[in-house]
């Protein structure tokens, strides 16, 4: 973040992404679990309904501190059904780190981070550019 603005129209997007509620129930269940480290996970959508996210790849291992690392091992291969990534925090706060504004705008157009208590409304979705973006459950 600098001390300088950019001047662009707010375009407002309506909300395209959906996500399955149990699929959101497993990413709460993945970070509970994973405590006091981060877990993270790809985001898979329906094979038909492209804009629903109904599954999550977890990725083995924890993160500790560096995002990056563990994500960028599973990047590799092209997998279109992949739309983007889910981590979590292991504090209340679901603002993504300069670690994490680098993943998002590598990979992925959708990008989940779960914060403390892992339920109810404690995540959020943001976009390649760190956007914080609309994700309907469903
Ligand atoms: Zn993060």
């Amino acid at each position: 973040m600098g001390f300088f603005r950019h001047k662009k129209k707010i375009e407002y997007t309506k909300a395209s992404w959906k996500i399955k509620r149990e699929c959101l129930n497993l990413i709460f269940e993945c970070a509970k679990s994973s405590f006091p480290h981060e877990f993270g996970g790809l985001l898979r959508v329906d094979d038909k309904v492209k804009d629903t996210i109904t599954e999550v790849v977890i990725l083995p291992g924890t993160i500790s501190g560096d995002s990056h690392a563990i994500f960028q091992m599973h990047m590799r291969p092209i997998d279109f059904s992949i739309v983007g990534t889910v981590h979590s925090h292991p504090s209340p706060f679901a603002r993504p780190s300069e670690a994490d504004l680098h993943l998002f705008g590598k990979y992925g157009k959708v990008h989940i981070i779960a914060a403390m208590p892992f339920s109810g409304k404690a995540w959020k979705a943001y976009s390649y550019s760190g956007e914080k973006i609309e994700v309907e459950i469903v």
